[in-house]
């Protein structure tokens, strides 16, 4: 498919639920460098991680073994689950914020996370309710991965 960079990340524990869903992210940082700062390098209490970071070039990193736990939703629910961090796989975007603003996405990083999303929908039956946009998963405490991101086209991509 593509290559997938390895970047492990020790923030992450085991899951209790099986994956039935994926959660997109968006970093809000400036540089690559930031974003693994945040996710491989954070300190207790506030240590998070994702399982992918899609560089804005398309480039992608793995921080988490998929069976593994990571921490991207946070205080979540869907479909009557609340652990989502147990039963789904969570993938950041490198994006800047601007004036507190996500911004915008490139078409390389939107092409790789397609073909990432087709591969790990494919692979655990996941289906076009499952995957989901942090903010519908906590409305209100999240924003990303933002107005920029064109959510309908993606999705019809990922399914197509
Ligand atoms: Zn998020």
């Amino acid at each position: 498919m593509f290559e997938i960079i390895q970047k492990p990340s020790p923030n992450f524990d085991e899951r209790k639920d099986d994956i039935c869903m994926i959660v997109i992210h968006a970093t809000a940082t400036n540089t690559l460098d930031e974003t693994f700062s945040y996710l491989i390098h954070s300190a207790a209490p506030n240590r998070v991680s994702a399982h992918y970071v899609i560089d804005r070039d398309g480039a992608v990193y793995q921080l988490v073994d998929e069976q593994k736990r990571a921490w991207h939703a946070g205080v979540s629910t869907w479909g009557g689950k609340t652990d989502i961090n147990s039963c789904s796989v969570g993938i950041e975007f490198q994006c800047p914020a601007i004036d507190d603003e996500l911004g915008d996405f490139t078409s390389e990083q939107l092409q790789a996370g397609i073909l990432l999303c087709r591969e790990i929908c494919t692979r655990y039956g996941i289906t076009v309710y499952n995957v989901v946009r942090h903010s519908d998963i906590a409305p209100g405490r999240k924003k990303d991965p933002g107005a920029l991101f064109p959510w309908d086209e993606f999705i019809k991509r990922v399914f197509e």
